[in-house]
């Protein structure tokens, strides 16, 4: 890797506009990481770089290279009734917030590749945006012009990182809800203009309002609560100001029991957050005390029973995995994705594969931190933390 660095210090130094010493640090620093994608490099800041957001992604292919700016934070409303009218100019588009992972669609070298959160080439996002959605994308792409990107979620349960039923997307399928031309957002109108035009999906928009309007929102937020969804993203219309998410209490409650599945991985750091956030929700929609109740018991199981439950499982199995089934319309992208996630230090073991009709189910586990916890403390009965 360090052999080529000079080379690639070249590219990253104009690429970001740092001086070739710089580049060469970071190439050489936890900062950056330099994979192989196919006959492409690409080097992903895994750290805010030079005012370039982490996951920002420098494609490359021989001499030529393309760079990919990174996803940004979304700051989250705790008080609806206090952030909406400070922040915002006019107006508000309510947007779906949906809960699955950030794609970034990009055409570089002539492949339609699909970018991650964190800035690497996803092998099996990539095979499934091309096997649904190469045309429209393409043609969107083009459409947009100067340095285009389509941001979106993939939703729905065969993939390998965030697993949720969606109705409208049971298996796998991705909702657009940013696209990017010459570095800026397009604005909202336009924006579900050309992707309705293109044949793809956009996130649902539920409605527009004006920023004193926040009880419209809170109404917005009472109908995905019934209906077990995420939460919203609020946008201005031009993006003239910075987006703003607020979720759920079902999906603050949802999030801790999920995570409680395994406690040493996510499961911990989850739970301050989700408290906060029902900590104010309960002020700003004046819960009475059986409400505060009621959601406190919710908040007490989500914690304690699947946690409990965690610990029988790995005592009477001896192992605790995460298991899910993708699906591959050609072997060598199962071969690719299995040597993807094990450069990234997540060696998966396949545990059968279902062939029929020119695709494979492959049911995969994935292995958590958690277990090896649990060992430690039922051998010493000491606890890994005070
Ligand atoms: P953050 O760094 O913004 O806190 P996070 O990983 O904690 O990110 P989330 O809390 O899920 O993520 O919130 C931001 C993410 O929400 C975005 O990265 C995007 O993937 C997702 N998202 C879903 N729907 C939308 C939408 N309509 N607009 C923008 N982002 C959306
Ligand atoms: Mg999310």
């Amino acid at each position: 890797m360090l052999s080529q660095s000079p080379e690639l210090a070249d590219i990253l130094s104009e690429a970001l506009n740092i001086s070739r010493s710089r580049a060469l640090t970071l190439l050489e620093s936890k900062s950056t990481r330099v994979m192989k994608y196919k006959d492409l490099r690409y080097i992903t800041l895994r750290r805010d770089v030079a005012g370039h957001y982490e996951g920002t992604v420098v494609l490359i292919r021989g001499g030529e290279y393309r760079v990919v700016e990174g996803y940004p934070h979304i700051k989250r409303v705790l008080l609806l009734s206090v952030a909406v009218p400070r922040h915002f100019i006019d107006e508000v588009i309510v947007e779906e917030k949906m809960d699955g992972y950030n794609v970034r669609v990009v055409e570089f070298a002539g492949r339609i590749l699909a970018l991650t959160r964190g800035g690497f080439i996803c092998p099996y996002t990539t095979h499934k945006i091309n096997i649904k959605y190469r045309e429209g994308v393409k043609r969107l792409l083009e459409e947009l012009g100067d340095e285009p990107v389509i941001v979106g979620e993939v939703v729905g349960m065969e993939n390998p990182y965030t697993r949720y039923h969606y109705p409208e997307a049971p298996e796998w399928d991705y909702f657009i809800f940013d696209l990017y031309r010459g570095g800026e957002p397009v604005p909202v109108g336009e924006r579900l203009e050309l992707v309705n035009k293109h044949g793809l999906k956009s996130v649902p928009i539920h409605g527009r309002f004006h920023k004193n309007d926040w009880r419209s929102i809170e109404e917005v937020v009472r109908g995905l609560e019934e209906l077990g969804r995420e939460g919203v993203v609020l946008k201005d219309p031009g993006y003239r100001v910075e987006p703003l998410k607020y979720t759920t209490s079902y999906i603050n409650i949802r999030d801790i029991r999920e995570g409680m599945k395994y406690p040493f991985d996510e499961g911990h750091t989850f739970i301050f957050p989700r408290v906060l956030r029902q900590m104010f929700k309960a002020v700003e929609e004046s819960w009475s005390l059986e409400e505060i109740k009621r959601v406190s018991a919710q908040l007490g199981e989500a914690i304690l029973v699947p946690a409990i439950e965690s610990i029988k499982t790995y005592i009477n199995e001896g192992k605790l995995v995460e298991e899910f089934i993708l699906t591959f319309h050609d072997p060598e992208v199962l071969e690719d994705f299995l040597s993807y996630s094990a450069s990234l230090g997540i060696p998966l073991t396949i545990v059968s594969i279902d062939r029929g009709e020119g695709l494979m189910k492959v049911r995969i586990q994935k292995p958590k931190r958690t277990p090896d916890y649990y060992k430690r403390i039922l051998k010493t009965g000491i606890s890994p933390l005070d």
